[in-house]
């Protein structure tokens, strides 16, 4: 598994489905096959990065992520 927003193997795992990428800081939410990211603030809150990420031309480029 890579991060989908720095490339970074170094994904930490944080949850059943959760996962935190230490190149980029950011959080990985798996539900089934979609993949949802999240940014941190300062204050703890998470701000979906979902626009950012899966948008319809990239859709097709993070299929090919492989959860291990
Ligand atoms: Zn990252």
């Amino acid at each position: 598994m890579k991060c989908p927003n720095c490339s970074s193997k170094d994904i930490g795992k944080i949850g059943s489905h959760q996962y935190y990428c230490w190149g980029c800081f950011i959080e990985l939410t798996v539900n089934g096959d979609k993949m949802s990211v999240y940014q941190v603030e300062e204050d703890g809150t998470l701000s979906s990065l979902d626009d950012l990420f899966f948008g319809d031309e990239s859709m097709q480029d993070f299929s090919q992520i492989h959860l291990s």
